[in-house]
């Protein structure tokens, strides 16, 4: 059972710049984080999620200037196309608020304030490069030249690309503003810093000691920064700037990492007003040190300095609660490699709605984090692979073979004997939970998925399709089967509902009503109605992930598309394009002519069967071959040998729905009996093996006619 006591959790993932459009790495964090707050929510928590714009600094100011508006206008634009994404992907903020807000202006003075009463803020003269003619100091992006170390050419203000050398932008040889072309001058201004080595203990406590840190952040910020004094951190910018000007300081601004965190006690702020309550009680301490409520940020790995180090010592020193947990995940990979645009790889959160289910990114996301801070890679064939066979092939496919059975009857009035499967899978729902809680979500997927298992072999066994055809007599058994089906796959929705929640959604349009809360896990539903069947998820195809790939592509207009399709598929083109009009290569024809005419007679002779392969291992001795386990539905499973070693990974096979002759007469083979042949596609060359997928939907046994 869960814990009776509810907890007041808030809970933040990192604020967006809206200097840009949210893609495929932003959403392994937005996607992570809508998961544990849907899962705290379920088990009944008070829960807040929050987020907001990040909407100051030079890059903002410097790019509403290019498209000549203001920078309100930009940042609103760019929070509408946010807000749009991240809906799309289901992340469900309680509020989503801008850091160019009246709240964080008042919230960065109370801070300011309070740094400023412990004499935490000291004044300096910087010297940085000046753009004469834009009129503006250079951030170190803004500024380019000659390495002064190596001497490479066209290198940024901050780091040499070549030889790797940091330095500071006045050091570089030659340098050129990028913004207006001219030659950057050398200025002296005054900026203002916290002095936070005065907080150095207090960091160092908290670091190490509070376990809000990741033991491996912890020996990071140990080894690279708390091993020497901390250096001040630079929080002003002189005017021009976009952001807040500073009330004690005229003419300097707060930089943008000052006011950017200062957005999560605003947008608290802000759902406070809206919906109740005060911002202490979510972010006061009691005078023992002891938080109001538990505070969780969810970062990526590149922004680790700015929470654990500067934020909590702000924090600190306004007398406000700590951080309960700094939760940091690492990059995305796509294929192995870094987010490319000339590979396709750099796709947007817009593009792939436009292309595939949202469900199946946050399934494949959740089945791939476990909590650490090493990369996340999107593998594209794994992707398609998994999210099937899991997500199609397991889940959905337990109401799909059953719910119509139930259309007019309804649910069984006393819950049959299931041979102990829904009481085994309710008494790992604490297991589960834990996983959600610690962020292990690859653990909790890989435990609901053998349920599934668990769940389908029943099915299998069972063979209620048999009972459908048996008559009357079957009916009260084919109710018990289906009633059992229909429970265990309720009972996954309700443990994928963080993870799922149209998944879930419309299994509560099914059977049962809205799933609330995770306790429904516990007990199987007696004598209800069941809805007619929806289809609840559909297979994403080959096709749609290289249309994917080709519109994350920059555009080559003189480069015909059908060319691009071909150099990089190493074959003819996908059928992704309805038009009847596509030309089609008369090569494969003349390379071999049709067969002799047969007569219908002769073609049912041949019993082509739809099957479901659920185990495939290359034959070490064998050069081309795979052998193949293929359910044909039921517990008939058949071994096949097949050609196909080298053009299918076997790892991305199992779960893919293929159409098998069934009736082949068996053949001894040098490695085991083959019982039957997977049909395939070949051309005359070396094009490849294709093999052939039937529409979503249909099911292992099915004959082709
Ligand atoms: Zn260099």
């Amino acid at each position: 059972m869960p814990d009776p006591r509810p907890r007041r959790i808030l809970v933040t993932s990192a604020l967006p710049y809206a200097n840009g459009h949210i893609h495929l790495g932003h959403l392994v964090e937005y996607i992570q984080t809508d998961i544990f707050v849907r899962f705290q929510k379920l088990r009944g928590h008070a829960v807040v999620y929050l987020c907001a714009d990040d909407t100051h600094g030079t890059a903002i100011m410097i790019r509403a200037r290019a498209e000549g508006r203001s920078e309100q206008e930009l940042v609103a634009d760019m929070r509408a196309a946010h807000l749009a994404d991240f809906a799309g992907f289901q992340v469900a903020f309680d509020h989503y608020g801008s850091t160019d807000s009246d709240a964080n202006r008042r919230l960065c003075g109370e801070l300011w304030r309070a740094l400023r009463a412990k004499d935490l803020v000291v004044s300096r003269e910087v010297r940085q490069l000046y753009d004469p003619e834009a009129g503006v100091f250079l951030a170190d992006r803004f500024v380019k030249g000659t390495c002064p170390k190596c001497r490479a050419a066209d290198q940024y203000g901050d780091s040499c690309e070549q030889c790797g050398a940091t330095y500071a932008p006045a050091e570089l040889i030659d340098p050129v503003s990028t913004l207006s072309g001219a030659v950057p001058e050398v200025r002296s201004a005054e900026h203002l810093f916290v002095t936070i080595e005065a907080l150095h203990g207090f960091l160092a406590d908290w670091t190490q000691a509070s376990g809000a840190l990741d033991p491996r952040i912890a020996n990071y910020l140990a080894g690279h920064f708390l091993g020497e004094p901390l250096r001040d951190w630079d929080v002003s910018r002189p005017a021009p700037y976009f952001g807040f000007e500073i009330p004690d300081a005229p003419g300097h601004f707060w930089y943008v990492w000052f006011d950017a965190p200062v957005g999560y006690l605003a947008a608290t702020d802000e759902w406070c007003a809206a919906h109740g309550g005060r911002l202490d009680d979510w972010w006061s301490r009691d005078p023992a040190g002891r938080p109001a409520a538990e505070i969780h940020h969810f970062i990526g790995k590149d922004i680790v300095y700015f929470h654990t180090l500067f934020w909590p010592a702000m924090l600190e020193a306004a007398g406000l609660a700590l951080p309960t947990k700094v939760r940091v995940h690492g990059f995305l990979t796509v294929n192995g490699q870094k987010m490319s645009k000339s590979r396709g790889t750099f796709i947007l959160a817009r593009t792939y709605l436009d292309h595939l289910d949202p469900a199946m990114l946050r399934y494949y996301y959740a089945a791939k984090l476990s909590g650490g801070i090493d990369d996340l890679d999107l593998n594209l064939e794994e992707f398609t692979a998994k999210v099937n066979a899991d997500i199609v092939g397991k889940v959905a496919n337990l109401a799909s073979r059953t719910a119509r059975w139930l259309e007019p009857t309804g649910l069984a009035a006393t819950y049959p004997d299931d041979g102990g499967l829904f009481a085994a899978a309710a008494a790992e729902g604490e297991a589960i939970a834990a996983a959600y809680e610690a962020g292990d979500f690859a653990r909790a997927m890989r435990i609901v998925m053998q349920a599934a298992d668990r769940a389908n072999a029943y099915i299998d066994a069972e063979q209620p399709w048999k009972l459908a055809k048996a008559g009357p007599e079957a009916a009260g058994r084919l109710q018990a089967v289906a009633s059992v089906a229909l429970n265990l796959f309720r009972q996954l929705a309700v443990y994928l509902a963080p993870v799922l929640p149209r998944l879930a959604q419309q299994a509560g349009d099914l059977v049962g009503g809205p799933i609330r809360s995770w306790d429904e896990s516990a007990t199987p539903l007696v004598g209800l109605p069941v809805a007619a069947f929806v289809p609840l998820a559909r297979r994403v195809e080959p096709a749609a992930i290289e249309a994917l790939l080709a519109a994350s592509r920059p555009a080559e207009p003189s480069e015909p598309i059908s060319k691009t399709r071909t150099t990089t598929q190493g074959g003819p083109p996908m059928t992704d394009t309805p038009q009847g009009s596509a030309t089609d290569p008369a090569t494969p024809l003349e390379a071999e002519p049709l067969a002799a005419e047969c007569t219908i007679d002769d073609f049912t002779k041949v019993d082509l069967r739809v099957a479901r392969i659920v185990a495939a291992e290359e034959v070490a001795e064998a050069k081309k071959l795979l052998k193949l386990t293929v359910s044909l539905g039921g517990d008939v499973r058949r071994t096949v040998f097949a050609g196909i070693k080298g053009f299918h990974d076997p790892a991305t096979l199992v779960g893919r729905v293929v159409v098998v002759v069934a009736n082949l007469a068996p053949r001894q083979m040098k490695f085991g009996l083959s019982e039957g042949m997977v049909v395939a596609a070949s051309g005359a060359g070396a094009e490849g093996v294709f093999l052939l997928s039937p529409d979503s939907g249909a099911l292992p046994g099915m004959r082709l006619r």
